[in-house]
C-alpha cells in the first residue's frame, strides 16, 4: 500500500465508519454479517478493520491524548481488547497473507520505524529493523495503523504479500 494511502487513514476511516453506521442505522445491515465481514478481512489483512473502518476505533482513537508514550500505551492497551471482530482478527495477524515487511538492502537502521511503532516502542522483544526480533505486525495487538511503513523514511517497509 502506497504511502499516499496511508497518510490519509484518518480520512478514510472516518468515512468508511460513518458509511458502516449509516448501514446498520438505515438500512438494518445484520451486526453478524458486520463481524463476518470484519473476520473475513483478517484472514487476508489481519486485524485492519479496527484502525480503518469501525466507527469505535476511529473515536477511541480521537479519545486518546496526552504524551506518544501515552498515547501508545493506550494504543496498545485498547487493541489487546477491543471486541470480537478484534479478537479474533488479532489471533489473524500471525496467519494473514498481508503483513508489514522489510527490505533489508533498503534500511539504514535509524529506528523511526519502531519509535512509531506502539509495540515496538513498549516491548522489546520486537522490532521492525533489528535482527533476531519478532515482527510486531504478527503481534495480537497490530491494528495495521502503518505508521512504520508510512514513517520510513528509506521506503524500506511495505504493508504487501
Ligand atoms: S524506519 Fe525504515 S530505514 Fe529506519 S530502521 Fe525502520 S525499516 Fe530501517
Ligand atoms: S502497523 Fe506497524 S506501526 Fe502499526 S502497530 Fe503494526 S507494526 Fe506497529
Amino acid at each position: 500500500m502506497n504511502k499516499m494511502i496511508i497518510s490519509k487513514r484518518r480520512l478514510i476511516h472516518g468515512i468508511a465508519g460513518m458509511l458502516l453506521t449509516a448501514a446498520v442505522l438505515f438500512f438494518k445491515l445484520n451486526l453478524v454479517y458486520v463481524i463476518l465481514i470484519g473476520i473475513f478481512m483478517g484472514l487476508i489483512f489481519g486485524k485492519v478493520f479496527c484502525r480503518w473502518i469501525c466507527p469505535m476505533g476511529f473515536i477511541m482513537e480521537l479519545m486518546m491524548t496526552g504524551s506518544s508514550d501515552q498515547k501508545h500505551l493506550q494504543l496498545y492497551n485498547y487493541h489487546k481488547l477491543g471486541c470480537p471482530i478484534a479478537w479474533i482478527s488479532g489471533l489473524f495477524n500471525k496467519f494473514s497473507i498481508f503483513k508489514v515487511r522489510k527490505d533489508r538492502g533498503k534500511c539504514t537502521n535509524c529506528g523511526i520505524c519502531d519509535k512509531n511503532c506502539y509495540i515496538s516502542s513498549l516491548n522489546s522483544s520486537y522490532s521492525l529493523h533489528k535482527d533476531g526480533r519478532k515482527n510486531p505486525s504478527i503481534h495480537y495487538s497490530c491494528s495495521k495503523c502503518l505508521a512504520c511503513v508510512e514513517k520510513c523514511p528509506a521506503k524500506s517497509l511495505k504493508y504487501s504479500i
